[in-house]
């Protein structure tokens, strides 16, 4: 079982799942395009800024009963 090295490397693109080539000629490796560089790191930064920025969780737990002014 070799990998076939045939047309350069080709994986699955992170971001749509579409072959993407690992070639430099790729300047968005291992990504199709820039679209889907961009579109993982957005998710990437938001994921992250969440948890990075996560508000107090600790107000008791006790919510969804009296709160009618
Ligand atoms: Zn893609």
């Amino acid at each position: 079982m070799s990998a076939p090295s045939a047309a350069g490397r080709v994986v699955a693109c992170p971001g749509c799942g579409k072959p993407a080539s690992l070639e430099q000629a790729n300047r968005w490796r291992p990504f199709c395009s820039e679209r889907c560089r961009q579109t993982d790191l957005g998710a990437w930064a938001s994921e992250a800024y969440r948890v990075a920025g996560k508000p107090d969780a600790g107000e008791g737990g006790q919510e969804g009963g009296s709160g009618e002014p």
